[in-house]
């Protein structure tokens, strides 16, 4: 979801609805920072090259300018606070760089670590031998202020910038490093060729590291410092301690403000790093007090309601259900993640047998796992389909009829990273781009992009080739294993009717939904989604459900896949417009999606519907194609049977005479007629003539 980019980008969702009162922290004292640019201070440079405007309170580049350094190389502040106030954002490019080290000609900076600021963008970079590379880049919040005010802080290896609402102190984005290098150098600028001279850099201040450090440790952005635990400090006196890790020395993780963290490097240990990046752990108390222990029982089952949970946890319920529920679960394994862990799947049934012979359904979640919500909506229907002890006709008839395969986390890379790790990953999967051991925001591939139908079809429209890109789609269609696991379970069991998850806003998507893809007609997809939604009451964060077609250009997706591939009504739900801090909003949000899958299930039971079984004259399934009659499809859809039985499935739009037409190798097509109507699915036995012809798409089993 587009919205939640910005955000996720930066790693700090929920943190930017920025509190009235907000205010720059530290905050700018002209008492004890050194000003070198500012309100009567006649702004010196030590270096610069090209023509720069400077003024008291002022500073821009005029032709030719590109550098402007303030202190000479050797005598510099390699570490300490630095601020800097530009009075517009959007006519800003500018590099802030500090440990800066010039060319032998003076003319470039060949050595230097750097804030880059061009509008809304910003980067963390490094200059090494006269190159420049992006080490983190995010998008400041979207803020109406004329001006920002960038605060960073060098302890070391180690630099945390905050960026701020020039006028009313809001944080507008946040980056943060632990791989400075040591070099001494000197702190300036350099311009960009978008920077005009009517956005100067108004305020330009120094405050050396430890010197009259302010008081509010707690307060502003949090960020997280891991130190070693060593006899005479005192963490807890400058922060939370969040977490402690044995060891030689045993080390802990301490939340704290700007101003705190500070505060831990002066007092003596060592810190080993920093980061404003805070995963979900660090944000949210009760899911850290639960991970790690057993599920919640309750009733006749589990209390889902405690916390969220992370891919152990959700591991652990499907187990626990499947214990508890034995004749009509059975648990799978569908596959690996790229960092081995099981990508699982619970089937629901009454009586579930193995090879079920009844039509099959799917909800999935946590494509994006940094959708936690997603995946509460499926277990949701885990537990109102298991744990009823009544259950509603609608869940009878679901649980009779079909067979429900329920896929909670399908990426639990992305979710262990989302929760462990940090916020800013788990939109992708933990593919290790770029192969230095570890799952940060540089690697992973958008799996819901990397699905082979028009993978990559419209370029850098629908999804990215930047492996950086939180809409990377992979090197090649299906390139990512926890596509893979899905897609060889939809060739499984070619679901009837599906629903991918997510969160974001709140909208049914109907397929198709990628651009310049033409919709079977009539577009019994679209017809049922519109049924579904019909009547719903508001949803609790405010908007009521409605059918799109897309939120934004994409492809590669999953949705478009299963309906292309398999003929599957396969609906993206977006259930919520963010993930609540208060979990007590969560199930009155769970409660307000459940009748959108309850409705698609009971839909298909109801009809109008066909179904049927295609075999050859010894019963032997038949691997045919089966299309219904009056549909036109204009996509090269050829939609099949299920291997192991020769079943399909499919919803009508509506009541009426159909016919379906059976293509098989080897014989004859069949044309069978029948009449649709409303609380009827039709169940067609197809006996072909004469023995079946195998196929190489069916393995024989
Ligand atoms: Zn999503």
């Amino acid at each position: 979801m587009r919205a939640s980019r910005l955000i996720g980008l930066i790693g700090l969702a929920g943190l930017l609805a920025s509190p009235a009162g907000a205010v720059v922290v530290p905050g700018f004292n002209p008492r004890i920072e050194d000003v070198i640019v500012g309100p009567k201070v006649r702004p010196q440079a030590v270096r610069t090259e090209g023509t720069w405007y400077t003024l008291p309170g002022r500073v821009a580049p005029g032709p030719g300018g590109t550098i402007w350094l303030v202190e000479t190389q050797g005598q510099a502040i390699t570490d300490g606070t630095l601020r800097a106030r530009f009075a517009g954002v959007e006519n800003v490019e500018v590099t802030l760089v500090v440990r800066a080290v010039l060319s032998e000609d003076q003319k470039r900076v060949v050595d230097a670590y750097g804030m880059y600021l061009k509008g809304r963008d910003v980067a963390l970079v490094r200059i090494q031998n006269g190159r420049t590379e992006v080490v983190k880049k995010a998008r400041l919040y979207r803020h109406r202020a004329d001006g920002v005010e960038l605060v960073a802080q060098l302890f070391d290896r180690h630099l945390i910038v905050n960026i701020y609402d020039g006028d009313k102190g809001a944080l507008l984005g946040s980056l943060s490093t632990s791989d400075l290098p040591r070099h001494p150098g000197s702190i300036g600028l350099v311009a960009g060729d978008r920077w005009l001279s009517d956005s100067p850099m108004t305020l330009l201040t120094t405050r050396p590291l430890c010197q009259d450090v302010p008081s509010d440790a707690h307060r502003g952005p949090p960020h997280v410092v891991r130190i070693a635990e060593v006899s005479g400090v005192r963490p807890k006196d400058w922060g939370d301690v969040m977490e402690r890790f044995p060891g030689e020395p045993p080390t802990v993780a301490v939340r704290t403000g700007p101003v705190g963290v500070e505060r831990l490097f002066c007092d003596g240990p060592e810190l080993l790093s920093v980061t404003n990046d805070l995963p979900w752990k660090f944000v949210d108390t009760t899911y850290r007090m639960a991970r790690g222990r057993d599920p919640v029982q309750a009733g006749r089952g589990f209390d889902l309601t405690k916390s969220y949970k992370n891919v152990d946890m959700v591991n652990a319920l499907l187990t626990g259900w499947h214990r508890r529920y034995p004749r009509n679960t059975q648990l799978h394994r569908i596959g690996t993640s790229r960092q081995g862990r099981p990508i699982m799947a619970l089937a629901i049934a009454e009586r579930i047998e193995v090879n079920d012979p009844r039509p099959s359904m799917l909800l999935n979640a946590s494509h994006h796992a940094n959708e936690p919500v997603s995946t509460e909506f499926v277990l949701d229907a885990i537990q109102q389909l298991l744990e009823s002890k009544k259950p509603s006709r609608a869940v009878g008839r679901i649980l009779r009829g079909m067979v429900v395969w329920c896929v909670p986390v399908v990426n639990p890379d992305g979710n262990w990273g989302f929760f462990e790790l940090s916020r800013g990953l788990g939109r992708k999967n933990a593919r290790d781009l770029d192969g230095d051991g570890r799952y940060t925001d540089r690697d992973g591939v958008d799996l819901n992009r990397n699905y082979p139908f028009k993978w990559g079809a419209l370029g850098e429209k629908g999804s990215q080739s930047d492996p950086l890109s939180r809409y990377y789609r992979g090197d090649r269609p299906a390139s990512e294993p926890e596509t893979q696991a899905m897609m060889a379970l939809a060739n499984q069991e070619r679901f009837a009717g599906s629903i991918s998850f997510h969160t974001g806003t709140i909208a049914v998507l109907a397929p198709y939904t990628i651009d310049d893809t033409q919709n079977p007609e009539p577009n019994e997809a679209w017809t049922v989604a519109e049924e579904i939604v019909k009547g719903l009451p508001p949803h609790p964060q405010n908007r009521p459900f409605k059918v799109v077609r897309q939120l934004y250009s994409v492809d590669g997706t999953d949705q478009d896949w299963l309906r292309h591939e398999h003929g599957t009504l396969a609906l993206l739900v977006e259930g919520a417009q963010y993930t609540p801090r208060d979990l007590s909003a969560v199930p009155p949000i769970v409660e307000s999606v459940r009748p959108l899958w309850v409705r698609l299930l009971e839909r298909f039971v109801e009809g109008p519907a066909v179904s049927g079984n295609v075999t050859d004259s010894e019963g032997r399934p038949v691997y045919a194609e089966v299309r219904v009659g009056g549909v036109n499809l204009r996509e090269g859809e050829r939609w099949m049977t299920r291997c192991r039985d020769g079943r399909f499935d499919r919803y009508l739009a509506g009541p009426g005479p159909y016919t379906v037409e059976i293509r098989a190798r080897g014989y004859p097509p069949i044309v069978m007629a029948g009449q649709a109507r409303k609380g009827k699915r039709e169940h067609l036995k197809v006996r072909l003539p004469g023995p079946a012809v195998p196929s190489a798409d069916c393995p024989v089993r």
